[in-house]
């Protein structure tokens, strides 16, 4: 078993933007959304986002994989994965501080989950995956689209996965309203802005019940002892991407403290647009260097197969 817990397969055809030297999370963020935009739009948009999918999934099922943790905005990610024989989950993205776009997003979902349990009653192949829901962060959703997602993961049974405190600034738009992702959206032209809550991702996550979803909780570099109090004893699952927070200038997250606290963690190499390989080996090498002195190497091959 080999476990890579967070990819964003419809990314891999970003693989030739990745960046070769660590730059800020808004810088790329902001960069990639609308690359993904133009992407979408332009005519040969959606095959070249296929291609890559499958060009990732062959260098998945190359390096051993056998269960994946996969994020798609698209979509385009579910049937390849279904064909390919891999295990694990299909989280699809949803987003949108406008409701309506939440409001697409989930109705596309009902539509991909009904199609999928309908292929799963006629005994289709990839009956070891699932679909769940993605909340792709705080900082992009509105509330009431969080609440829905909560609702739909409660009543269709199904996991869900959010990127939490992967940036420091994900805090400060929660908490102050300022800062550089609260102002995102205004340099994608909209006018709408996050909502503020005055207290930080891991609470707010709590209070909208997130956390009772035992939901896989990505990135995480910013979660502080505090914060990890909350997790634990939730059933959420941590998913460390230590490339990719290298790469953002996110600092790391704080492994020792989260086995400590006896949370759950899994390793995820997170999309080609930022790390150089979809080998979670790779980033269990990454992880034993950067956590050198701090957690036993065996802490995180045991993470390589979900022990
Ligand atoms: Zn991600």
């Amino acid at each position: 078993m080999l476990v890579n817990a967070h990819t964003h397969l419809d990314q891999c055809w970003a693989a030739k933007f990745r960046p070769k030297t660590p730059v800020p999370f808004h810088n790329w963020l902001l960069r990639q959304t609308r690359r993904d935009q133009n992407m979408l739009q332009s005519e040969t948009g959606e095959k070249r986002i296929q291609a890559g999918i499958e060009e990732g999934i062959a260098e998945l099922l190359a390096a051993g994989t056998t269960h994946v943790g996969d994020v798609t905005r698209t979509g385009l990610s579910v049937q390849p994965l279904v064909d390919s024989g891999l295990s694990g989950v299909i989280y699809l993205d949803i987003l949108g501080l406008e409701p309506n776009v939440g409001d697409f997003l989930l109705q596309r979902a009902t539509h991909i989950l009904d199609g999928f349990r309908d292929q799963a009653a006629n005994g289709r192949p990839g009956s070891n995956l699932q679909i769940g829901l993605s909340l792709n962060a705080l900082y992009n959703t509105s509330f009431k689209t969080v609440e829905k997602i909560v609702a739909f993961c409660e009543t269709e049974a199904v996991p869900l996965c959010v990127h939490a405190a992967e940036s420091d600034q994900e805090n400060e738009a929660l908490i102050d309203g300022t800062g550089l992702l609260f102002d995102l959206p205004g340099h994608l032209g909209s006018d709408l802005r996050p909502e503020v809550t005055e207290i930080g991702v891991i609470p707010t996550l709590e209070k909208l019940g997130v956390l009772d979803l035992k939901p896989l909780l990505l990135h995480m570099n910013y979660a502080t002892k505090d914060d990890l109090d909350i997790v634990k004893n939730t059933g959420a699952v941590i998913v460390h991407c230590p490339r990719a927070s290298h790469i953002l200038k996110n600092r790391p997250a704080l492994l020792r403290h989260m086995l400590k606290k006896e949370i759950p963690v899994a390793l995820g190499t997170e999309s080609l647009a930022l790390v150089e390989t979809l080998d979670v080996r790779d980033e269990a090498e990454f992880a034993k260097e950067l956590h050198a002195g701090m957690v036993f190497a065996g802490a995180i091959d045991n993470m390589l197969t979900g022990a």
